[in-house]
């Protein structure tokens, strides 16, 4: 008999485990949808003039930058929207032979949940800003594709890669509740529905004096049972 209660025990734990991962997935995927659904359709629009990057920008800049890079940036443009942030900071207006730009765009909604960075290292003319020429490009967990729109320019998407664990975690845990909550409701009237007209919860078929639903086979609980779990 313990034996018994404890393989039972153990059986609905997996169940519950299975059913908990299963859900967790599905809420990473729709907090992965909604990031990327965040990211794609953006235009960023970058404030006028060149604001200079804050004491923490030139820090994360300084702790990120590909090697050979100018060490301070000094360009900065912020775009903020809902479920979206880019960050573009360059070095380029310094009077050095190769000048650098980064984006870093993070997406997700209710949370941040996704994050990329692209930088690329220009050769420049020596004493100017103007760039002879692309030398090196790292992309960090940033997709970058290009389409082009007919008007002679293309329009560029930036897609983040890379999660952000704190915000991927309670996003996927907010969906997967979500989607639950539309499984499971339905499902417990259905049941209830069921119970109260005497039919068999698996099928629905009216049931008779049998213990096992005729139509289906499955065991049917005596109206003893069912009052008890009431
Ligand atoms: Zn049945």
């Amino acid at each position: 008999m313990p034996d018994q209660f404890v393989a039972s025990t153990m059986n609905i734990m997996l169940r519950w485990a299975r059913r908990i991962a299963i859900f967790l997935l599905l809420g990473a995927i729709v907090n992965v949808a909604f990031a990327w659904g965040c990211a794609l359709p953006r235009r960023r629009h970058w404030s006028n003039g060149a604001p200079l990057p804050s004491d923490e920008q030139t820090r994360w800049w300084r702790a990120n930058c590909p090697e050979g890079v100018v060490d301070t940036p000094d360009e900065v443009h912020v775009t903020h929207d809902m479920g979206y942030e880019a960050v573009a900071m360059s070095a380029q207006s310094q009077a050095v032979a190769a000048g650098s730009d980064v984006i870093r765009v993070s997406a997700g909604w209710p949370l941040i949940s996704m994050t990329g960075e692209h930088w690329s290292v220009m050769q420049c003319t020596g004493d100017h800003v103007f760039p002879i020429g692309q030398v090196a490009v790292v992309p960090r967990g940033l997709w970058v594709f290009r389409r082009p729109t007919g008007h002679g320019y293309d329009q560029i998407y930036h897609i983040p890669l890379e999660p952000i664990w704190g915000g991927f975690l309670l996003n996927a845990i907010g969906y997967g509740l979500a989607i639950w909550l539309c499984v499971a409701i339905p499902a417990f009237f259905t049941r209830w529905h069921r119970t109260r007209w005497h039919r068999c919860i698996a099928c629905g078929y009216p049931r008779g004096t049998s213990p096992v639903c005729t139509e289906c086979g499955e065991p049917l609980p005596s109206p003893s049972d069912r009052a008890r779990s009431r």
